[in-house]
């Protein structure tokens, strides 16, 4: 049997990351800078503890207290700038050579950001981790707000100018019947967008089902819990249906005791088609390489494996050919050297 991965190739490999929020990645010392711009003490303003966030929380709820007190201060374009050229900055210095953030847009307007000069400060941030740190966008609607939200997302992705590769269901699945969202699924197919959806998070394995079958979801976000039905488990692996999962994230949200309690060793083992990423990094205490370690520790990944792993992620992702095709090329290289 081959050896682990060192730490050294999990460094260095051009890695794919493809389930991040930009609204998830606003760190510690970016948000202590936005409360204070904006003239909020950040003891009232942010839910720190010794000037960290928690990184574990009793309930998905208490993380989205965390998540939304620093969203709350990202007010104006240059706020955004600010955080998406810190994401960028961070990507590259992984060596992430493409990323596909998930952009919650109708939080950023409703703390009053005008959308053209929103889509601009995002392309300007982003554009900071260079020509080596590709990044699209994949912008989502949350479910728990409804059809309205979804439409009004749709409207500001007709208007934008930005790098958008696809549309995304979040938020709090069993909130609204998976039917509310097929008038969004339909505009996504209209637009020539890719289609993700959050299940199996905190939902049973149903909502996974429903995703593929109501909503026809091109992959999903999370679905851990198919861990939890052996038909759907089958069927994923069957159908080499893509889940994009975050180990560090379900644990922080108390799905799992640990990350050894996690199903991602099983995934890998089973042969289920899953890519690795942090969701909301400084939220969870991590980075994809943080989560890629953790995979190779616990799950013993090879050099090939890890290599494997980025190979598909890419050709999972909704990037155009001739991105794909850039990034396969790096991995590639990296590989024969
Ligand atoms: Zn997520």
């Amino acid at each position: 049997m081959a050896d682990r991965a060192s730490d050294a190739d999990i460094v260095s490999i051009p890695k794919v990351e493809l389930h991040i929020h930009l609204n998830g990645s606003i760190t510690e010392a970016t948000a202590l800078t936005l409360a204070r711009r904006h003239g909020v003490d950040p003891a009232e303003g942010l839910k720190l503890v010794d000037g960290r966030y928690p990184g574990r929380y009793p309930n998905f709820e208490g993380f989205l207290d965390a998540y939304l007190a620093a969203n709350q201060f990202v007010r104006t374009p240059d706020d955004l700038e600010l955080v998406a050229a810190e994401f960028a900055r961070g990507q590259a210095a992984q060596s992430i050579a493409y990323s596909e953030i998930i952009f919650t847009a109708m939080i950023f307007v409703r703390n009053g950001m005008e959308p053209a000069s929103m889509w601009a400060a995002l392309r300007r941030g982003l554009a900071v981790g260079g020509p080596d740190t590709r990044i699209s966008i994949v912008v989502d609607a949350i479910r728990d707000l409804g059809a309205e939200e979804a439409a009004a997302t749709v409207r500001l992705v007709e208007a934008a100018d930005a790098p958008i590769v696809g549309l995304c269901l979040t938020g709090i699945e069993g909130t609204m019947p998976v039917e509310t969202f097929l008038p969004f699924r339909a505009d996504a197919r209209r637009l020539g967008l890719g289609f993700t959806v959050h299940a199996g998070e905190m939902g049973p394995p149903e909502s996974v089902e429903a995703s593929l079958d109501v909503l026809g979801a091109e992959r999903i976000g999370h679905g851990v819990a198919a861990i939890r039905d052996p038909a759907l488990l089958e069927r994923l692996i069957r159908d080499q249906v893509v889940l994009d999962v975050c180990p560090s994230s379900n644990v922080g949200i108390g799905e799992y005791p640990s990350l050894e309690a996690h199903p991602m060793t099983e995934f890998w083992r089973r042969g289920v088609r899953m890519t690795i990423s942090s969701d909301d990094p400084p939220f969870f205490g991590t980075t994809l390489t943080d989560e890629l370690r953790h995979l190779v520790r616990i799950a013993g990944l090879t050099r090939g494996d890890l290599i494997t792993l980025q190979r598909r992620a890419i050709d999972a992702s909704f990037a155009d050919a001739a991105t794909r095709a850039a990034v396969r090329a790096r991995i590639d290289a990296w590989a024969d050297a």
